[in-house]
């Protein structure tokens, strides 16, 4: 008898489970609630919230190596790779980032390959976004503009011609390290060239490696780092926002 009057309440129960989750507001969640954030006025302009690291005015938030003031050329509101200077990195470090970068390379050609146009956009100064003038420029493809340097090549080739201004848009997810130095989550990058999605939520396998595999050697947060690699860059309008 105990276990006939166990059942029924058992089976009241599933219905009025059943009952309830077939409501449209069960599954809504309404907080927090999504902070307003005002779109700046322009294309690409920075918003609210956003850290503006290059105005066009100084290279203050930058230094080489995290300490010597950058060398590099700031004229016109752009900023400009003096070659030989070495690279650029931000003063301030950053976990998850959305960051929103210009640039521009020579509009003289020279070189080919991995000589022409060539930067970097280096998330964490350890993972890179590759920048390089592949506009009727053939290199390897995941070696190429936009692609997550010798680990995933671009979707699409999304590069305007040499000398013409264009966008990155970078959704950057950290990797997540335990306390023992094992990477528990790899990090994950989404990239718009242009406007152009080339890199969708893709997995970093590890650092960016000329030579040799990836490594995962554990970290925290890390500085942004622009590569001097020879050729005469030009950069406007960075800003990041921390996620
Ligand atoms: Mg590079």
């Amino acid at each position: 008898m105990k276990s006939i009057i166990l059942s029924c309440l058992f089976l009241f129960l599933n219905f009025a489970l059943l009952a309830q989750i077939t409501k449209p507001e069960v599954t809504e969640v309404w907080d927090p609630e999504p902070r307003l954030v005002t779109p700046g006025a322009k294309y690409a302009a920075p918003p609210s919230d956003a850290i503006v690291l290059f105005d066009g005015t100084s290279a203050d938030n930058f230094t080489h190596d995290g300490q010597k003031p950058v060398d590099w050329i700031v004229k016109d509101g752009i900023m400009t790779v003096k070659e030989g200077t070495g690279q650029i990195v931000t003063k301030e470090e950053f976990g998850d980032i959305q960051l929103h970068l210009e640039f521009r390379t020579p509009s003289v050609v020279e070189g080919e390959g991995q000589g022409r146009g060539n930067s970097g956009v280096f998330l964490q100064g350890r993972y890179e976004v590759q920048i390089l003038d592949n506009f009727e420029n053939r290199t390897y493809a995941n070696g190429q503009c936009a692609s997550i340097y010798k680990q995933t090549p671009p979707l699409v080739n999304a590069c305007r011609k040499p000398g013409e201004w264009q966008s990155y848009d970078i959704i950057f997810n950290a990797p997540v390290f335990n306390t023992d130095g094992m990477r528990i989550r790899p990090g994950f990058v989404t990239v718009l060239q242009n406007g152009i999605l080339v890199q969708n939520h893709t997995l970093i396998q590890g650092t960016s490696e000329y030579i040799g595999m990836p490594k995962n050697i554990a970290h925290g947060d890390g500085p942004i780092f622009l590569q001097d690699h020879g050729n005469p860059m030009s950069f406007r309008n960075i800003w990041v926002r921390k996620l």
